[in-house]
């Protein structure tokens, strides 16, 4: 094999390594588990808030529903006071209007009740929505985290395969234009190689200029000229 072909050989396995690299690295559902993992966020602060909102609501319900319950409670125990009572007739009078009283207290009591209950079933709409909006999105979530870990686990056995394969044909290359190639590759990246394609590095996309097109045709069999603008070794 000429140094020519080994050199081309291996530019085409660093690029396999890179392409296959850039797919680990960009899979489609990572873009996606991005995207819905900036919809839960949103989800879960609309939650926040709309917990925020319902949480005093609640509270003065329960508190309402108390005070309804100890009235209650009084109003049992007086009626059955009154029921029991061998007192006189201005003695029942005023158990009697205590009870009357403590019936109005106990109808706002109740009115205050049922407002608050009505006041908060918006709200917990409002959070049992969230969830029901979310919960899908979190199944999806752990779906994508679960393929993401198996392509990329399937991907790093393909790379690792292709550096082998890299090796192998780096040991084609004399040490001197293996020590020359890397050492492009390191700087900038992906390949140490690049062919000119209708005048053009196909490695940084350049356009050559003629007079460096010529020095490129003009060189000698087993040089190789490096690219101005990357440094990458032209290849025919
Ligand atoms: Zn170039």
């Amino acid at each position: 094999m000429s140094e020519t072909d080994a050199l081309r050989a291996l530019m085409e396995a660093d690029r396999w390594v890179d392409r296959v690299s850039a797919q680990r690295n960009h899979l489609s559902e990572m873009a996606e588990l991005s995207t819905l993992e900036d919809e839960l966020r949103a989800l879960s602060k609309a939650l926040q808030e709309a917990r925020g909102a319902q949480a005093p609501v609640q509270q003065a319900y329960e508190d309402a529903a108390n005070e309804a319950e100890r009235i209650r409670r009084r109003e049992h125990d007086l009626d059955a006071t009154l029921a029991a009572s061998t007192g006189n007739a201005r003695e029942l009078g005023v158990l009697q209007r205590e009870l009357e009283h403590l019936r109005d207290l106990l109808g706002r009591a109740e009115d205050r009740e049922l407002e608050l209950l009505i006041e908060i079933e918006p709200l917990d709409e409002v959070v049992a929505a969230i969830k029901a909006r979310a919960q899908p999105g979190v199944a999806r979530r752990a779906q994508l985290q679960a393929t993401i870990l198996e392509l990329q686990a399937t991907l790093d056995e393909e790379i690792a395969s292709l550096r082998l394969a890299r090796a192998e044909r780096a040991r084609a290359l004399s040490p001197e234009l293996l020590a020359r190639y890397d050492n492009v590759m390191v700087r900038v990246g992906t390949t140490g190689a690049a062919q000119v394609n209708a005048g053009r590095c196909d490695g940084c996309r350049i356009v050559l200029a003629p007079l460096d097109v010529d020095r490129w045709k003009s060189q000698p069999a087993g040089t190789f000229m490096s690219c101005p603008e990357c440094g990458r070794l032209l290849l025919p």
